[in-house]
């Protein structure tokens, strides 16, 4: 079978932007001035043979000869020639015969020469050409070449001064595979409100007539990798209309002034276009909040781009009939006055798909690919919880990859299987061999992992354990599979999360009597939980259904640098008393139950050290067992 049928058509995010055409000075510049002096040496060469007298050439014991028979009238010698004229006349045109002959120097010659009477002199051989050649061709040929050099190098700085203001924008309906909204999948939401964008590009006059008026800017909000991008696109092929897309980080240049400039081309090229789509992609690059923290050099030039496309959005009529798309996962840092009426005024929120929209998304990118019979699409949605589309896409990607290096007909699940796990946690690293001793205590602790997920009222079922390890850092990880999406989570279910990422430890405690640093992620992550609990959901007796602390972003790269803390000092150690006690009491809890089941966490980690990779049927399997 073909390797392409696995290939996944994946469309690539629309970065094209329409460059100036660049000047290849290499291609144009430089073989010029290079076949110029080359065609100029070649020229100078036959100039100089043809003014050259005819001589013919004799050996120089032949010039010997006629000097002892006093036929030579006139030399002149040079240090490799001598040339000149004998007393014999050519019988063709009946003049001096002309000579030149290669001597062969010895200091008898001047003696000879004299006493025979011959007039002589020594000849400084011109070294023209080569002087003309070293000086004078080299230097400049030189010159020329890093001329041309470094200017390709500086590309649009260098040669396209005049064009800095042009924007990289460039129509996309023609030349682009149309999207559509049969390639998106899973944001039905936000595709019924883009509906109205399309209805409005599609029949501009019809909104008019009955006085509507649509948004000018429409603004996707999301996670990365939802689609946002794709949306946007899709919107534009719907509606059939030509597509400016520039993405924010394109607006910021070397040059102050330049991004400003390049949104007022933008607008103006949309507007001769129009019904039209701008499409702006991570706006947050260009909008984010004015008067932060100032950022070394550019943060004038990003001002001014913004505050540049502000007057463009408030200086067009939507009747006009182009309408703004925006894109951005960081909303919070958007300058409120983009988000102000009549500029992104309306907002789409692009989520991660669901249960339902993963299966969907699924479909669409194994359209092209050779499925096996045993591959349910809906198992592998269910695996993937919390995937994006992106994720998706590239899940079956690497599936077609994996199936098509071992050869396979078809793809088949454990492709699938193999491909989550690696889309999750990178590459396994077959080269880094735990020892032996880390190889058991690592089986442990993962079967701690597993068997409180299994024993706790409202833990998920274990999908698969593995010691396997990946990425940086993972020795080994245990994948819960939630039964069905959940968007709510109780105080016992976050108990019971907290108990499930304190197993791992509390097993290795238990069996070695000492603990490792091994835990560290899971403890990092229990704590938060346990710390959330009591800040963030009110979830403690003690201090009650309050929330502590508020925590602030920074406006600067959009981090969070901290908590504003709205509480006393006194509150603050009755925070940490009561997440202290959430940990502790969680702990003594899973002591309590790993010491209970000890057999069942001997028979888990000794099959996981024996196989490696554990699946939630296997475990089960032991817990049955031991059941009965
Ligand atoms: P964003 O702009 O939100 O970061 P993109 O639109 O660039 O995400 O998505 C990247 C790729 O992921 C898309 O080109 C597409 O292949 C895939 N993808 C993302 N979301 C979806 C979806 N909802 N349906 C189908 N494919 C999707
Ligand atoms: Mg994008
Ligand atoms: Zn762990």
């Amino acid at each position: 079978m073909k390797r392409s049928n696995f290939q996944v058509n994946q469309k690539k995010p629309e970065l094209e932007l329409n460059k100036p055409p660049e000047k290849k000075m290499w291609q144009k510049q430089g073989p010029f001035s290079l076949w110029y002096f080359i065609v100029m040496l070649i020229l100078l060469y036959f100039f100089q043979s043809a003014i050259q007298i005819k001589r013919e050439e004799i050996p120089y014991s032949q010039f010997q000869h006629y000097l002892k028979m006093d036929q030579v009238s006139e030399c002149i010698v040079g240090d490799k020639t001598i040339y000149g004229t004998l007393k014999l006349m050519d019988p063709k045109t009946g003049k001096p015969r002309r000579f030149i002959t290669v001597p062969l120097y010895n200091s008898d010659l001047a003696n000879a020469l004299q006493k025979h009477g011959v007039k002589y002199r020594v000849a400084v051989e011109s070294h023209f050409f080569r002087d003309l050649l070293f000086n004078w061709v080299l230097p400049f040929a030189f010159i020329f070449l890093l001329w041309g050099f470094l200017f390709r190098k500086m590309g649009t700085a260098g040669m396209n001064f005049l064009n800095i203001g042009k924007n990289k924008a460039r129509i996309h309906a023609e030349s682009l595979p149309r999207v559509t909204f049969d390639d998106v999948a899973g944001a039905d939401e936000a595709k019924q409100e883009l509906g109205e964008v399309i209805e409005f590009l599609r029949n501009p006059e019809h909104f008019q007539r009955l006085g509507g008026r649509m948004p000018k800017g429409v603004l996707l909000v999301g996670p990365p990798g939802t689609g946002k991008t794709l949306l946007a696109r899709a919107v534009s092929g719907e509606a059939g209309v030509p597509f400016f897309n520039i993405s924010g980080s394109d607006f910021i240049e070397m040059f102050v002034g330049v991004g400003a400039a390049r949104v007022r081309d933008l607008f103006e090229q949309a507007r001769t276009k129009a019904p039209c789509i701008i499409f702006i992609d991570e706006l947050d690059a260009v909008g984010r909040q004015r008067g932060g923290p100032a950022v070394v050099g550019g943060h004038d030039e990003r001002e001014q781009t913004l505050n540049q496309l502000l007057v463009e959005m408030d200086g067009f009529d939507s009747s006009s009939g182009v309408v703004v798309l925006s894109a951005t996962n960081r909303p919070d840092v958007l300058d409120k006055a983009l988000l102000r009426p009549g500029r992104f005024d309306r907002q789409i929120v692009v989520d991660k798909p669901d249960l339902k929209g993963r299966v969907e998304i699924l479909k669409i990118h194994t359209r092209q690919l050779k499925l096996g019979s045993d591959v349910d699409l809906e198992v592998v949605a269910r695996r993937t919880p919390g995937f994006v589309g992106a994720e998706l896409a590239n899940v079956a990607n690497e599936a077609a990859i994996l199936a098509a290096r071992k050869n396979r007909d078809a793809i088949t699940m454990a492709d699938f299987e193999a491909a989550i796990d690696r889309v999750i946690a990178g590459p396994e690293k077959k080269s880094s061999i735990l020892s032996p001793e880390e190889k058991h205590r690592v089986a442990y602790h993962e079967s701690g992992h597993a068997l409180v997920a299994e024993l706790v009222p409202t833990g998920e079922r274990v999908h698969k354990v593995s010691i396997i390890p990946r990425g940086i850092g993972a020795l080994g990880y245990t994948l819960q599979v939630p039964e069905k999406e959940k968007f709510l989570a109780t105080r016992n279910e976050l108990l019971d999360q907290i108990a499930i990422l304190l197993g791992g430890r509390v097993a290795e405690e238990i069996v070695f009597g000492d603990v490792s640093t091994g835990a560290q992620n899971d403890l990092e992550r229990s704590s938060e939980l346990a710390r959330n609990m009591v800040c963030a959901y009110g979830m403690s007796e003690k201090l009650g259904a309050l929330t502590f602390g508020k925590t602030s972003k920074s406006v600067f790269l959009g981090t969070e640098y901290g908590e504003t803390k709205n509480y006393s000092e006194e509150t603050a150690r009755e925070i940490d008393a009561e997440v202290k006690a959430v940990v502790r009491d969680s702990y003594e809890r899973v002591k309590k139950l790993l010491e209970d089941n000890r057999p069942l966490l001997d028979a888990i980690a000794a099959r996981l050290e024996e196989k490696e990779v554990l699946s939630g049927e296997e475990v089960e399997a032991i817990l049955k067992e031991y059941q009965k």
